[in-house]
């Protein structure tokens, strides 16, 4: 049977990469280019083209390309999804691109002389899933379950459902990434005929987040007993660690802070490249061409990467240890410890971790392809296909609402099982009071001002009375997606309390509507004829780019690579010119793929261009 059109796709959007699942008659399966690989480099570079507007290449093209095209390209947004100039402040010197503030504690990047919210950035990665999807179901798709790191505070999430909007998809579900890795390993268990009473620990180590999850599975029942973890510790931290090492080994150090987004994507790109390595060596070289500086040029052990990293490490073994208390457990009590996320390659974690629960991780699943692989298995279940799964996830922070003197009052606490509600009774203090303004908190601190401020709420057209005596109750739900709801009424008049919601970050329901609506307009001219016109400037656009460079640095190519890049060159000019003249006669698809194609055989020519311009850039 093949899936029907109104499948709903499992998606992983990561802080480094991003993939899509869907669910099969034979269980999910996810979805991997030409090469074999699932991984979508969260990597999005822009372009304006006349008539034609914005133009988003996302993935391998793009994330290849970050130095080359520094000013129109952005990485790690989901760093940057719901978040504040404060929140972020720490890891502006680490990201290749200018972000500033926007309206309402919101952040913007500019990119092409234009400014774009996160959410935006987002969604051209989420878009270019679907289109996966699409090619691979031969239908179009609509709707997703998403993954989110457990952590995610409400307006994260809430940021993440628009960025899905805004790329055309109604999000189905949000889960939570180690509870969807965590689906996925307990139905590999039950395949593997282990279907007994398990409890799980999942530890999520990825790019930008660490997210820890102690599950217990019970035949279908998948219940989170607790989770906790840190948004922003994660492998881009020890590639920042290494960076600065590099930096300070060498006169560069002044090269980093003069803050070049050039040098520092270069470094960047140099230093997750050791680190990688450095996963199957005991020690690397690292070389690096730098303006000012000459060559920089240094020997890593991965000795010296681990001393680094430790620290880092430490922390996430102290969130396991939160979330173990919280389900009231111990390390003895565990049956798994499941690895996900690709920092979980690093021996230092590996060693680590099994030192600190005392048994041998579990890691007979690609820790890249799991978490979607578990989004895949939810849609499955939302789309009606398996019903036999019940997940019953966990709230990860407290919320509460400011009291007097800004303290905090707790309505839900964290580890909550979702959904979930509570009601709290709030009053006037001044005779004739028709509104009550309410702070709605979510962190575990017991000072507002050391909390996340997530709304406010004005209750208006409260009936004036003495003081004291109006009633009104704020009913706070936290839906399946995590995702908080709240209402309100006043109880002795039994009329309801206008509730007007002023999200602290994101962007308000009109927003969300205007950028759809012109991305619809966009959408209504014929959509076959607008992707091969934007093939074949991207064509012109990187074949020009070739000749330029070939023509400069073509002497440092081997002879036989030099003619293989010309003959492609050739052949992808030729397919653009057929598309031109006969737009029946191409397939999009076709040229798309030997686009990326191009763009994989022409990646160590750009590399050598990138080396000249930054030795260029010194004079
Ligand atoms: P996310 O979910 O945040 O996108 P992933 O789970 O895909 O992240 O992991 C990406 C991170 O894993 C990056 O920081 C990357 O450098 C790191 N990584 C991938 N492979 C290895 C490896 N072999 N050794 C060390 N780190 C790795
Ligand atoms: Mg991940």
């Amino acid at each position: 049977m093949s899936a029907t059109p109104d499948t709903i796709i499992g998606i992983d959007l990561g802080t480094t990469y991003s993939l899509v699942a869907v669910p099969g008659p034979g269980g999910p399966r996810v979805l991997r280019d030409a090469n074999g690989d699932a991984r979508v480099p969260s990597v999005v570079t822009l372009r304006e083209v006349a008539g034609a507007g914005i133009q988003a290449e996302v993935g391998w093209a793009a994330r290849g390309g970050i130095v080359r095209t520094a000013g129109a390209t952005v990485h790690s947004v989901k760093r940057l999804i719901g978040r504040s100039m404060a929140d972020v402040q720490a890891e502006l010197p680490f990201l290749a691109y200018p972000v500033r503030s926007g309206p309402r504690d919101t952040l913007q990047v500019e990119l092409v002389g234009r400014a774009f919210t996160p959410q935006e950035l987002s969604a051209f990665v989420l878009r270019a899933l679907r289109e996966r999807a699409t090619q691979a179901l031969g239908h179009d798709v609509r709707r997703a379950v998403i993954t989110v790191p457990a952590y995610f505070d409400d307006v994260q999430r809430q940021a993440t459902r628009q960025a899905a909007e805004l790329a055309g998809l109604e999000v189905a579900r949000i889960i939570n990434e180690p509870t969807a890795a965590a689906l996925a390993y307990g139905i590999g268990l039950r395949t593997a005929g282990r279907g007994r009473p398990h409890t799980a620990v999942v530890y999520d180590l990825g790019g930008g987040t660490f997210d820890v999850s102690i599950l217990r599975i019970e035949g279908d029942v998948f219940e989170v007993l607790a989770t906790a973890g840190d948004t922003h510790l994660g492998g881009d931290d020890f590639d920042l660690l290494l960076m600065r090492r590099l930096a300070s080994a060498d006169a560069t150090a002044s090269a980093l802070d003069a803050a070049d987004p050039l040098i520092r994507a270069a470094l960047r790109e140099a230093a997750e490249a050791a680190k990688v390595r450095l996963s199957d060596a005991d020690a690397t070289d690292v070389e690096l061409r730098l303006p000012g500086s000459g060559v920089l040029q240094m020997r890593v052990s991965r000795a010296e990467l681990e001393a680094l990293c430790n620290p880092l490490v430490d922390r996430t073994l102290a969130h396991c240890d939160a979330a173990l208390r919280d389900a009231d457990l111990t390390t003895a009590d565990l049956d798994e410890v499941v690895l996900v996320g690709g920092s979980t390659r690093m021996p230092l974690v590996r060693r680590r971790v099994e030192q600190h629960f005392g048994r041998r991780p579990y890691t007979a699943l690609n820790p890249d392809e799991v978490v979607a692989l578990g989004a895949a298995m939810q849609a499955a279940v939302l789309s009606g296909g398996s019903s036999d799964l019940l997940l019953l996830d966990v709230t990860p922070l407290s919320l509460g609402i400011e009291t007097m003197g800004g303290a905090v009052g707790k309505l839900i606490l964290r580890n909550t099982t979702i959904p979930c509600r509570a009601v709290e009774n709030f009053t006037t203090f001044v005779d004739g009071q028709t509104a009550i303004l309410v702070s709605v908190l979510q962190g575990e601190r017991e000072l507002a001002a050391d909390c996340r401020e997530l709304a406010r709420f004005e209750l208006r057209g409260i009936p004036p009375m003495p003081a004291g005596i109006p009633k009104v109750e704020v009913e706070f739900l936290i839906d399946a997606n995590g995702i908080l709801n709240v209402s309100a009424r006043e109880l002795r008049s039994g009329r309801s309390a206008g509730v007007q919601v002023l999200p602290t970050r994101g962007l308000t329901d009109d927003e969300v509507r205007q950028i759809v609506a012109e991305g619809d307009r966009h959408a209504r001219t014929d959509a076959l004829a607008h992707r091969l016109i934007d093939l074949c400037n991207q064509v012109d656009f990187d074949t020009q780019k070739a000749v330029q460079m070939l023509d400069r640095h073509g002497d440092r190519l081997v002879p036989a690579e030099r003619a293989r890049i010309e003959r492609e060159m050739s052949s992808l000019r030729s397919l653009a010119a057929d598309a031109r003249r006969d737009p029946q006669s191409v397939d999009p698809d076709a040229l798309h793929r030997a686009l990326t194609d191009f763009g994989h055989g022409t990646l160590r020519l750009a590399e050598i261009g990138i080396q000249a311009a930054l030795a260029d850039a010194t004079k």
